[in-house]
């Protein structure tokens, strides 16, 4: 497994240099080529529920600075040192159907201090602010369990979730609850989603809260959203899978805030199976 990895860092460098002597190349460059993740790791997210297709580990940046290393599995992302703290589901459901993680917000947890981060260097663009709005505005107005209070600022010492931006393709990406029944922490929103309209901006805002409160992808299974034509599994790909929410569509094709990939023409809002997934959660 080494010498192929050498050998293919060997064909990438070849493009540029005479000749690729093996020995010249240490372990150490190697290891920081590779940050692949191991079959235990990969093991581990699967059993989450969560796509393992094309998992990548990376350097995240948090809005003090620090770098947290996580399993990013397209948006979704586990951080590594706390891999522990993410249940495996048990229950296996053959079907295409709307997803949540076996884990929700515990009702203690279910008032929701949301900040907006302001602080140079990771501040949110005014567009990404209002967009913000816009979706906790979403989530508060259904008949639920869950409320969210959205302030702007850089004290997280009172937050339950910080929203930032890093410098990236428009996108954004976020965790999973954690099994003590905490909301995912940190979401990241990437500069280039500032290009798009505020409906856009608040999809993806909506969709990154979906995370953090334990919704999966609606198309987690194909990711037909992201442009998938093959044929559609009789049984999705991985096992176990995620949990279907009893009372939402079982079509593998319905619209949802959820699906894994977004465009340009989103409104933000949520569809109507949406607001039955959540308001059946919660
Ligand atoms: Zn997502």
């Amino acid at each position: 497994m080494k010498n192929l990895k050498l050998w293919a860092l060997c064909a990438i460098v070849a493009g540029y240099l005479t000749s690729c002597q093996k020995e010249d190349i240490s372990d150490t460059t190697v290891e920081e080529v590779a940050q692949q993740p191991s079959k235990s790791q990969l093991e581990k997210l699967s059993n989450m529920g969560v796509n393992t297709d094309n998992v990548t580990i990376e350097d995240i940046e948090l809005p003090d600075g620090s770098k947290e290393k996580h399993l990013v599995s397209g948006d979704i992302t586990i951080p590594i040192n706390d891999l522990k703290k993410y249940a495996e589901l048990t229950s296996l459901d053959g079907n295409n159907k709307q997803y949540q993680s076996d884990y929700i917000v515990a009702p203690a947890y279910r008032n929701i201090r949301v900040l907006g981060w302001t602080g140079a260097g990771y501040d949110l663009t005014s567009k990404m602010q209002t967009a913000l709005s816009w979706a906790v505005n979403n989530y508060n107005a259904l008949p639920n369990t869950l409320n969210f209070t959205l302030t702007f600022g850089t004290d997280q010492s009172q937050a339950d979730m910080v929203i930032y931006k890093l410098n990236g393709a428009a996108g954004g990406s976020a965790g999973f609850p954690t099994s003590d029944g905490k909301p995912n922490r940190y979401i990241r929103i990437f500069s280039g989603l500032d290009a798009y309209n505020t409906n856009v901006v608040e999809h993806v805002m909506g969709h990154e809260i979906g995370h953090s409160i334990g919704f999966r992808h609606q198309d987690w299974f194909n990711r037909w959203s992201c442009g998938y034509t093959g044929p559609l599994p009789a049984e999705p790909s991985v096992s176990p899978a995620a949990i279907w929410i009893p009372g939402t569509p079982w079509s593998p094709y319905e619209d949802s805030i959820m699906l894994a990939c977004f465009g340009a023409s989103e409104d933000g809002e949520f569809t109507s199976s949406d607001i039955d997934a959540l308001n059946i959660l919660y």
